[in-house]
C-alpha cells in the first residue's frame, strides 16, 4: 500500500496516550492467558489506522511446549521509502499476580496504580501503549518515515516462549530492534544474563540402614559429595573463574512425586530429586558451571557403592532457559539509540540486565536489541506503579528512535 491510504485519519483523541494505556491495563491477559489482550491490541490498532491485514499472528502457540491461545502479533507498518524496516517489540502478557487488575489515575502523583490487592500490569501494558501510539503517530507523520515492523509477544512472564519461537520469517529482515520493557525511558539494557536449568534423578539402593547399611546406596549420599565437590571446586553460588563470572544455585531437594527425600530414618534413601541453575552473561561459561554439577553428580554416584561394588546412578538434563547477550558499547545501535535521548531531551545510559528478557531471544535470532523503558516500578507485586511523566518520555522516545538518524 502506498502513503496516500494512511491520510485522512482522524486526529489523535486528548489523554489518547492515558486512556489507551488504562484500557490495556484494564484487559484480562496474564502469562498463557492472552486471548483478550491479543484482541484488544488488534482492535486499538485498527482504531488508530492500521491496516488489519497488516497485523498477523506468527503462531507460535503451535510451537510452545505450554497451552498458549495465540500466537505473537507482528504488524508492518509501510513507510516512505523503501529500506530494512525497525524492530518495536514488547510483551503483551503480565505475571498471574495481575489477574483481575484494575488500575486507578492518581492524577496529583501523575501515576497510575492498582486499585485492588493484585500487581498492576505496567509491565508490560506500558510497552503495548508505547508501540500502539507509535503506530498511531507514526501513520499520521508527513515525510520520510521507515519501515516498521512492531511485535507483541507472549508468554514472556512464564519462560520468554514467545520470543523463543518467534516466526522470525514474518519481521521482514529488521536492521536493528528496540524492546519496550522496563522504568527510566533512557536507560538502555545492552545486555543480560543466559541462564540453564538443570536437574538429576539420582537412583540408589535401599537396604536396611540398622541391619544391612553396607547392602545399601544411599542416594542423599550421592548428592552432598557431589554438592561439596563442586562447592570445593568454585561452582557453587557466585563463580569466578578464569576471568569470567557466573552464579549457581542447587534450589530444590525432593524424594518422589515431589515428596519427601526418603521416607523413613531407617532405609538407605534409594532415590534423590535434586534441581539447580546456572547463569552467567557468557553462554559458554553458563554452559561450563551446569557441567560442573554434571561431573561431580555422575563420580560420587560412582564412588557410593553397596558391598557387592553395585554403584548409585545419575540421570542428568538440562535445558537452556535463554542465551547470555552483550551488545558492543560502540555499535550503532547504542549510537542511534543515545542520539535519541539526547534530543528528546533525556540522559542516556547503558545498563545490564539480571533476569531473562525478550531480547535475549531476539538477539539469538540474529537481531541486535536494547530494552528501555517506559515507566513501570515495583513490578510483579502489588505496589506496582505506572510513573506517566516517564511513560510519556518512553512514547517519545519511540518516536524520536522511528524516525531519527
Ligand atoms: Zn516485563
Amino acid at each position: 500500500m502506498d502513503n496516500l491510504e494512511y491520510k485522512n485519519l482522524p486526529p489523535l483523541p486528548d489523554y489518547y496516550n492515558e486512556n489507551l494505556l488504562l484500557r490495556l491495563i484494564s484487559s484480562p491477559g496474564t502469562t498463557g492467558n492472552e486471548g483478550p489482550i491479543a484482541e484488544l491490541i488488534r482492535n486499538e490498532l485498527i482504531a488508530v489506522g492500521v491496516p488489519a491485514e497488516s497485523i498477523v499472528d506468527d503462531q507460535a502457540n503451535k510451537r510452545i511446549s505450554v497451552p498458549t491461545p495465540c500466537g505473537n502479533l507482528i504488524v508492518k507498518l509501510k513507510g516512505s521509502h523503501p529500506g530494512r524496516p525497525l524492530l518495536f517489540s514488547t510483551h503483551m502478557d503480565t505475571v498471574p499476580l495481575c489477574d483481575g487488575a484494575v488500575p486507578e489515575w492518581v492524577k496529583d502523583k501523575n501515576q497510575i496504580r492498582s486499585k485492588g490487592k493484585t500487581a498492576l500490569g505496567g509491565d508490560n501494558r506500558t510497552g503495548c501503549a508505547v508501540l500502539i501510539q507509535l503506530a498511531a503517530r507514526l501513520l499520521r507523520q508527513e515525510g520520510i518515515r521507515p519501515n516498521i515492523t512492531l511485535l507483541f509477544t507472549v508468554r514472556e512472564e512464564s519462560g520468554l516462549h514467545g520470543a523463543r519461537h518467534l516466526d522470525t520469517s514474518l519481521l521482514g529482515n529488521p536492521s536493528m530492534g528496540f524492546n519496550v520493557d522496563g522504568g527510566e525511558p533512557a536507560k538502555f539494557i545492552r545486555g543480560a544474563v543466559g541462564a540453564e536449568r538443570w536437574e538429576a534423578h539420582i537412583e540408589g539402593i535401599a537396604s536396611h540402614a540398622g541391619v544391612h547399611p553396607d547392602k545399601g546406596a544411599s542416594a542423599t549420599l550421592v548428592a552432598s559429595l557431589a554438592i561439596s565437590e563442586v562447592h570445593r571446586g568454585g561452582w557453587f553460588g557466585k563463580v569466578v573463574r578464569e576471568g569470567r563470572q557466573g552464579s549457581s544455585n542447587v534450589g530444590i531437594l525432593s524424594g518422589r512425586n515431589g515428596g519427601t527425600v526418603g521416607d523413613a530414618t531407617n532405609v538407605v534413601t534409594d532415590y534423590l530429586h535434586i534441581r539447580g541453575e546456572s547463569r552467567s552473561f557468557d553462554s559458554d561459561f553458563v554452559r561450563k558451571i551446569t557441567q560442573a554439577y554434571e561431573n561431580a553428580l555422575v563420580s560420587a554416584a560412582n564412588e557410593v557403592k553397596t558391598n557387592t561394588g553395585q554403584t548409585a546412578k545419575v540421570e542428568f538434563h538440562s535445558q537452556i532457559d535463554y542465551e547470555a547477550f552483550l551488545i558492543p558499547e560502540d555499535s550503532a545501535i547504542i549510537q542511534k539509540a543515545f542520539k535519541a535521548a539526547n534530543k528528546t531531551g533525556l540522559s542516556p545510559k547503558l545498563e545490564l540486565g539480571r533476569g531473562g528478557l525478550d531480547s535475549n531471544w531476539i538477539v539469538k535470532h540474529g537481531i541486535q536489541s536494547l530494552t528501555f523503558g517506559a515507566g513501570q516500578h515495583e513490578i510483579h507485586t502489588i505496589a506496582e506503579y505506572v510513573d506517566m511523566a516517564e511513560f510519556k518520555s518512553g512514547c517519545d522516545l519511540a518516536l524520536e528512535l522511528a524516525l531519527g538518524d
